[in-house]
């Protein structure tokens, strides 16, 4: 595999210094197939072990390097088997070393011995120790720890060795490393070459460095990922669309025959719409609305309109649970005046065949289902209108491929309600039009959020038994599905503790990714009808579902998520008449604040702005562009400051090029950029 031509990064891992078959496979676990994908397996931290700290001022859990001399070592008992423990102290204060069944080590230990060691320090057998220290014997010069990136990391290959291996593969293929953006640029950003930045986020010398590392490469990424979309969006306007609609007679009439008025941001939304389909180009919008801001009435009426200006039309989810409830609000709303279909995995092969069948006559008018609506098979007579709900499940790719169907490129409406910050919408949407539904329709309670310890569970578990006695539903969310290594409480062991304990008596349900699609409707069914009364599930539940007599939601280690998912959560209760509740119960203590933050805001907008500062904008462009090509964001602790340079960077070279100004580098970027993009810019006119 080196031939004479030199390395390639598109080498595959397996054959690299310390991998081999085994670790290949667990690297593919990550996502890591070649060279090049584990080079951009970016750490999301890093454990600055590089100040030293007087013992006396050391606090448990912050990553430290203390130095001092042995005063004591002995052997002690200890629930996780023998234990070696060595006294240091520095003139400030003692701290011990703790190592677990390495009986060995004692020997390298003498009284009066210099030590420096690095770790994590916690307050345990009345004193502050560290477990299983990265130490040396020091001379007191070089007493400084090092700075160690930590990487998401699989069971069987930890952060340490994947740290190793990445530093092995950057000695030898580093040269071979192509740089994307020119020098220039970078320097005009104060960033780092990318080659430096590769080095410096997997090796730092300093957190400095690290952090600069990371920066030059956020913005490398946020500059390909802008050009990309911006590029995107002046080939859509270059594209034919639907002719223009002329009749919005049908559309109008269902939204008078609605049981309610509508929002004025629902309004607001159809008029932004309705202009679109009146213009005679392909809409790309994205209709961003808080849970229950009901964006689904916004996007029928979107569809019977194609449906009467001689269209079809297609409303994909991203879950079958969904897809089943739009097709049956669908039904009850629209009623016969629109022909319908659905497909899914779960459709059997005779009907999905005589679905497919009617599609292509022109005898389903619109379509509603699962990514099923993405398969190459399915011919449309006349697709003219596409509805993806909750978009950041499916990314950039699959919604263009929906769109290639046909000669012309059909309206998009894309809609989302994980509310992403006004200061990175038009980044993250570079190639869409964007309506903000942020107007609650009337008469809908607030709920209220409660943030509690793991200790006053009860409580919360005291008032879901109230609500079901009162006739009303629950939901119970988890972390997890089943237990695994952490304490995370997972939702097949709380079921069973809250069966035998608090819920006692209750029909209680389990919903989770890992049942299969009869079992998960099954439940879903019976929950919707009120034969379950509690449902305790994982973050499936996360995405649309509305029970509207759901009343009240415990969502169990609270902490182990965003703030907008936990946001996202609760818009599952308070989807009705009733006043309902959701209770966050934090695992520790300390997580108790951060969560407090949900208690004074329902806004999502708000909530995403809380996230922002706490987070930083990576998290969502992990969640809102999900499936572009080679993006790697979300570790990359990415700045606004960066986002913004990159943004204007990318209109400059992308107006540069459009005008024949470029310089051939500038052009050389957007060329490897569009690349890279390939298909998702050749908007397919060839079917
Ligand atoms: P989301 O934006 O989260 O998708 P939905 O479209 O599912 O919200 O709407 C949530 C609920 O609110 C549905 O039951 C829907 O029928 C109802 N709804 C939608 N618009 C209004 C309105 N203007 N007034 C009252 N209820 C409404
Ligand atoms: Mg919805």
């Amino acid at each position: 595999m080196t031939g004479s031509m030199g390395r390639s990064l598109d080498e595959p891992v397996r054959y690299l210094k310390g991998v081999g078959p085994k670790k290949a496979l667990l690297l593919r676990e990550l996502g890591v197939e070649t060279v090049r994908d584990l080079l951009d397996h970016f750490p999301f931290r890093i454990d600055d072990f590089s100040r030293v700290v007087p013992m006396g001022a050391v606090t448990a859990g912050v990553p430290v390097t203390v130095q001092g001399k042995v005063i004591s070592a002995q052997f002690i008992g200890s629930s996780r088997g023998r234990a070696f423990r060595v006294g240091i102290a520095d003139g400030t204060g003692i701290l011990y070393l703790v190592w677990y069944n390495m009986p060995y080590i004692h020997k390298r230990f003498a009284p009066g011995m210099p030590v420096s060691a690095s770790g994590k320090v916690e307050w345990r057998r009345g004193a502050f120790e560290m477990a299983h220290p990265l130490w040396r014997q020091s001379s007191s010069g070089d007493a400084k720890g090092p700075v160690i990136p930590v990487y998401h990391a699989t069971q069987g290959l930890t952060s340490q060795s994947i740290h190793s291996i990445i530093k092995d593969a950057l000695k030898v293929y580093s040269p071979y490393l192509e740089p994307l953006v020119p020098q220039t640029i970078l320097d005009k950003h104060g960033c780092l070459s990318e080659r430096e930045a590769y080095q410096g986020i997997h090796d730092p010398k300093s957190c400095e460095v690290w952090e600069k590392s990371r920066r030059t490469l956020a913005f490398r990424e946020t500059l390909s990922l802008q050009i990309g979309l911006l590029s995107m969006k002046a080939e859509a306007l270059k594209s034919p669309g639907p002719r223009p609609f002329e009749t919005f007679r049908e559309a109008d009439a269902f939204l008078a025959g609605l049981p309610f008025r509508l929002t004025s941001a629902q309004r607001r939304a159809i008029e932004d719409i309705g202009r679109d389909l009146r213009s005679g180009h392909t809409m790309n919008r994205l209709l961003q609305g808080d849970v229950g801001s009901g964006k689904t009435v916004v996007a029928m009426w979107g569809l019977i309109s194609a449906v009467e200006n001689g269209w079809q039309g297609a409303l994909m989810a991203p879950t079958e649970i969904l897809a089943t409830q739009h097709l049956n609000t669908f039904r009850q709303l629209v009623g016969d005046r629109v022909r319908t279909g659905f497909l899914s995995g779960a459709v059997r092969k005779s009907d999905r065949e005589s679905t497919l069948t009617k599609l292509s006559s022109g005898e389903i008018d619109v379509l509603i289902g699962t990514h099923a609506l993405l398969s190459p098979e399915i011919r449309w007579r006349k697709l003219g209108f596409v509805v993806t709900d909750e978009q950041h499940r499916f990314g950039v790719k699959q919604r263009l491929t929906l769109s290639h169907s046909d000669e012309v490129l059909p309206h998009m409406l894309v809609m989302s309600a994980t509310p992403i910050p006004r200061s990175l919408a038009l980044t993250l949407y570079g190639d869409l039009d964007v309506s903000v539904m942020d107007s609650m329709p009337e008469g809908r309670v607030a709920v209220t959020t409660r943030c509690v310890t793991r200790r006053q569970r009860q409580n919360a578990y005291r008032v879901v038994r109230d609500e079901v006695a009162r006739g009303r539903q629950a939901f119970i969310v988890c972390p997890l599905i089943t237990e695994g290594k952490t304490d995370r409480r997972a939702a097949s062991m709380v079921k069973e503790e809250l069966e035998k304990g608090y819920l006692k008596g209750l029909s209680i349900g389990l919903l989770h990714g890992s049942l299969s699609k009869n079992e998960i409707n099954e439940t879903m069914t019976k929950f919707a009808n009120g034969e379950i009364q509690v449902l305790v599930a994982t973050t499936v539940v996360e995405v649309g579902i509305d029970v509207p007599n759901a009343t009240a939601m415990v969502i169990e280690d609270a902490d182990s998520f965003g703030l907008a998912t936990l946001h996202q959560l609760r818009g599952r209760v308070g989807r009705g008449r009733h006043p309902s509740v959701c209770f966050l119960v934090a695992s520790s203590e300390s997580s108790l604040s951060r969560l407090r933050g949900l208690e004074k805001t329902t806004d999502g907008f708000e909530v995403a702005e809380m996230d922002l500062r706490e987070r930083g904008p990576g998290q969502f462009f992990g969640t809102a562009q999900h499936g572009m090509p080679d993006i790697k964001l979300a570790e990359l602790g990415l700045s606004l400051d960066v986002v913004a340079r990159a943004r204007q960077e990318a209109k400059e070279m992308l107006e540069a090029v459009e005008r024949g100004s470029a310089s051939p580098e500038v052009f050389t970027v957007v060329e490897r950029v569009r690349e890279k993009f390939g298909d998702l810019l050749k908007h397919g006119r060839s079917r």
